[in-house]
């Protein structure tokens, strides 16, 4: 005979199962994402490592791709995924590679309080790597100024 404290019991285990995440199998996996933090510092310069995966920031106006126009693409450093384009990079002011959009599906955005800001912080999505800031303070139409770190990217021309 069911009593109330076996009714309870029955509740919570199926609240548990039923609580229990899915695991997605039919998503491939991302070799870059299984990579240990050893393994990004012996992938990575010092300095890639401090930004990439420190979320460290390049002093302004000493990037090498600050005021780089030539035609091409900007991959990640990091695992070589296209990320910018050429096409997608204006003249800022603000003293790092500043782009008004990125290559679609390539950048994930994570909410930053860091520093007292509230700043949505631009991340690799192929492998995690800390790019720079979003802000909407872009000049051209789209109005977003994407403001990325030198260090995380890697010109190819086209
Ligand atoms: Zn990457």
């Amino acid at each position: 005979m069911l009593n109330f404290f076996n009714i309870c019991c029955f509740i919570i285990l199926f609240a548990t199962l039923s609580c229990t995440p899915e695991i997605n199998h039919a998503k491939p996996s991302n070799p870059s994402k299984k990579m240990t933090e050893q393994d990004w510092k012996n992938k990575l310069t010092p300095e890639q490592y401090k930004i990439l995966r420190e979320k460290g920031t390049e002093y302004p106006h000493t990037g090498i791709y600050n005021l780089h126009f030539e035609k091409g693409n900007y991959h990640c450093v990091a695992c070589d995924a296209l990320l910018f384009k050429s096409t997608q990079k204006f003249k800022s002011s603000c003293g790092w590679p500043s782009f008004d959009d990125a290559v679609e599906n390539a950048i994930e955005y994570k909410a930053d309080k860091s520093h007292f800001m509230i700043r949505t912080e631009i991340i690799c999505k192929n492998c995690g790597g800390h790019l720079g800031h979003l802000f909407d303070d872009g000049p051209t139409e789209t109005g977003e100024r994407f403001c990325v770190n030198s260090v995380s990217l890697i010109f190819k021309k086209e």
